[in-house]
């Protein structure tokens, strides 16, 4: 039986010269566009789903974190816009900044980010997945798509990998970090009705009956489950599967898939006969794709450490701020690490855990920077993320201006950018 088979080589149609191409419209993604496009760049953004949105709408995450150190907004721009679109269009009960996260409804969400993307001019190509990438010496040249048009080139002067996963980082060789056996683990979230107890959480006999179960092995997933009240009585959010595996691995991701959902089914059986309230819990839906905490970590000019974090570190070039703390899912058990920063301590995020160490014309946002894997754990939440995402859109859009590469970008005048376009730093 052969092992390889070898496909004839081919030209591909180039169907774009953008001067900034965006892989991913997660909210990395779609603030890179938004920044890039408002910074003056022609901007076309790629994303595998039919909405924006990632891990906030696919992924059914409903909570974002953190705009506030819990003293002061430290977190705007892009983020902000979000924010007070969604509020005006009902997707949100309360403003960032009133209480430890934001709320978002992911159905508003999609709508209220692509048209947030339109009004900025950002072309949008979705259903389409970002598969590989050509290389003029250490120079991105192209970045090959295929979607039901089939294979087909885009040619950007810039290119920010907000795919979460560094899908791009990979293809085009770049160099990355993937903790290969104890990544985080992935959650397929879901929304239940039906729940008596609504809004409060758990009673502590129910807490006390979760754990015995756990401590027996009978309970159907490995952790607590998180559960968070909705605005309509008896609908929680589910935060409460959890599943090991690499997201990049298509037969670990669909075996991920397939497990999640026994879980959810599982628990909602189990808490309908075990615990009181939930005898008639119904799900309503679960989210499109298990969520994804951790997969590949660019190697950048720098990489954010655990300390940078905890000390609560300033850097001359940083380009983003954030106050959320260490939050580190265990993939083998129901525990992990949270370790929370202080109120009214925050830390920047310098612009260099953006430029690749080697490869050129490409710039990193989102999850997939350069950071440590415990720093990961504090900047991988959607409000950083978003303003992460915003920075490396004003980059490139600079870069293609000035005919730059990233790693010649003056960060101070970067810094003035998004000053300009509402960034707090
Ligand atoms: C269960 C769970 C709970 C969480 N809880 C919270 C929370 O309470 N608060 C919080 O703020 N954060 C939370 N997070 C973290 C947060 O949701 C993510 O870390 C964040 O969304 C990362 O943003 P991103 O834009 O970098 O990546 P993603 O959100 O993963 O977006 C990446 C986008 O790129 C697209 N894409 C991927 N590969 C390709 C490709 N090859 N071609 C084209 N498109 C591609 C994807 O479809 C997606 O739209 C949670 C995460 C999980 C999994």
């Amino acid at each position: 039986m052969l092992h390889t088979v070898s496909e004839p080589s081919r030209s591909i149609p180039v169907i774009a010269h953008p001067d900034v191409l965006v892989a991913g419209g997660g909210p990395a993604g779609a603030a890179a566009a938004w920044g890039a496009a408002r910074a003056g760049a022609s901007v076309l953004l790629v994303e595998r789903h039919g909405f924006l949105g990632g891990m906030l709408t696919a992924g059914g995450v409903r909570n974002v974190r953190q705009y506030t150190d819990h003293r002061r907004l430290i977190i705007g721009g892009f983020a902000q816009a979000y924010a007070n679109r969604l509020c005006a269009a009902g997707g949100s009960p309360r403003p960032p900044g009133d209480g430890p996260f934001f709320r978002q409804d992911p159905e508003i969400s999609k709508f209220v980010l692509q048209s947030l993307l339109e009004e900025a001019g950002v072309r949008l190509l979705l259903h389409t997945l970002v598969v590989g990438a050509t290389l003029a010496g250490e120079q991105l040249h192209a970045v090959l798509i295929e979607n039901k048009s089939g294979r087909q080139a885009i040619q950007p002067r810039i290119a920010v990998d907000a795919t979460g996963d560094g899908d791009l980082i990979a293809r085009s060789g770049a160099a990355f970090e993937k903790a290969d056996g104890c990544l985080q683990p992935m959650t397929l979230t879901f929304t239940a009705g039906g729940i008596a107890f609504w809004p409060n959480g758990f009673n502590s006999d129910a807490r006390r009956r979760i754990e015995k179960a756990l401590q027996m092995g009978t309970f159907p997933c490995p952790k607590r489950p998180g559960l968070f009240a909705l605005e309509r009585p008896g609908e929680y959010y589910f935060n409460a599967t959890r599943v090991a595996g690499d997201a990049t691995d298509a037969a670990s991701l669909t075996r991920a898939e397939l497990e999640a959902r026994r879980q959810v089914m599982g628990l909602l059986e189990w808490l309908r006969r075990n615990i009181p309230g939930c005898e008639n819990v119904f799900l309503i839906q679960s989210a499109p794709h298990i969520g994804l905490r951790e997969t590949r970590r660019l190697k950048g000019l720098y990489t954010l450490c655990r300390e940078d974090v905890l000390e609560g570190r300033e850097f001359e070039d940083g380009i983003a701020r954030n106050a959320y703390g260490i939050d580190i899912h265990n993939p083998d058990g129901p525990d992990g690490i949270m370790i929370h920063l202080e109120a009214g301590r925050s830390y920047t995020i310098p612009y260099r855990c953006l430029v690749p160490e080697k490869r050129d014309g490409l710039l990193a946002a989102g999850r997939c920077i350069s950071a440590s894997r415990d720093a990961l754990g504090s900047t991988r939440v959607m409000a950083p993320c978003m303003a992460i995402g915003q920075a490396a859109g004003v980059a490139a859009a600079s870069c293609a201006r000035q005919n730059l590469q990233p790693r010649q970008i003056d960060a101070a005048a970067l810094r003035r950018l998004l000053i300009e376009q509402g960034a707090i730093l």
